[in-house]
């Protein structure tokens, strides 16, 4: 058995060696031990298989914190396994998990521990919204309804067309539109509604693509809408779907302005 052969013979062995006494790699074996190329060649190659062993089993440990989707493991490991097999020649089904197999195995567990961060990271951004999540997040931020300043500090919201509230004036508005820092499809935007030829409401307009909310508002609009105060009691708030826009709206007013907010909006008799 010349260098090629025996070290093609031991690719097929597992990389802890603990198969090496198989008739099949006897002469192989043989070779390793009058050839010491092969020799330091064969333990490289199992101590770099055990590296990624190692490491892949502390990635799987590390994210084994995170939940991952029930099978998601299984389904992965089920389609590239399915995969090798079909490539495999039929009177190699019979032989150990060649190293292949092994190195297969091992890349697919990092793998997976990969997929596992994504979807975890991926759900923090994307998963579904509550309208009390929304209702609540000024309260991080916002002393105020007018807290220019906190305002200033999100980025510009860059989503294409901000749908407004049916009705609502685009002048009521103060630019640039703003959006959620971690989540770019909420846009934040700053109000004032005229009262009177003098007095305006001020407020703050939350404005979420309707199918990204988890509880849709069965209302339809801010006039019917039961106010509730923010987790802080900071701001009176009101949820709608706008139908119409296709947009759940929440808006933030000061305590005690809901019913001003109300008058502004509600179409007057002429
Ligand atoms: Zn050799």
């Amino acid at each position: 058995m010349n260098c090629i052969e025996a070290l093609q013979r031991l690719d097929a062995a597992r990389p802890d060696g603990s198969d090496l006494d198989q008739p099949e790699f006897r002469d192989a074996r043989v070779h390793l031990e009058c050839c010491p190329a092969c020799a330091g060649e064969f333990s490289r190659r199992n101590a770099w298989d055990l590296a990624f062993l190692t490491a892949s089993e502390s990635a799987a440990e590390s994210t084994s914190l995170f939940s991952v989707p029930d099978g998601l493991a299984t389904r992965v490991l089920a389609s590239l396994t399915s995969a090798e097999n079909r490539a495999a020649v039929e009177p190699e089904a019979t032989r150990p998990l060649s190293r292949r197999g092994w190195l297969t195995i091992l890349t697919t567990t990092a793998l997976v521990a990969c997929v596992a961060v994504v979807w975890q990271s991926t759900l923090v951004t994307s998963g579904p919204l509550t309208v009390d999540r929304i209702r609540n997040w000024p309260d991080e931020l916002f002393d105020s309804v007018d807290d220019a300043e906190a305002l200033a500090a999100l980025p510009e919201f860059i989503e294409s067309g901000i749908p407004l509230p049916t009705g609502w004036d685009p002048a009521w508005l103060d630019q640039p539109i703003r959006s959620w820092p971690e989540r770019t499809t909420v846009a934040v935007m700053s109000f004032q509604v005229p009262l009177s030829r003098r007095e305006r409401v001020k407020g703050l307009l939350l404005a979420v693509p309707a199918g990204e909310v988890l509880d849709r508002p069965r209302v339809n609009d801010v006039t019917t809408a039961r106010p509730n105060y923010s987790r802080s009691g900071r701001f009176s708030t009101a949820a709608w779907t706008d139908a119409e826009s296709g947009m759940v709206f929440v808006c933030l007013v000061a305590p005690g302005h809901y019913e001003r907010l109300r008058r502004a909006l509600v179409p007057q008799p002429v």
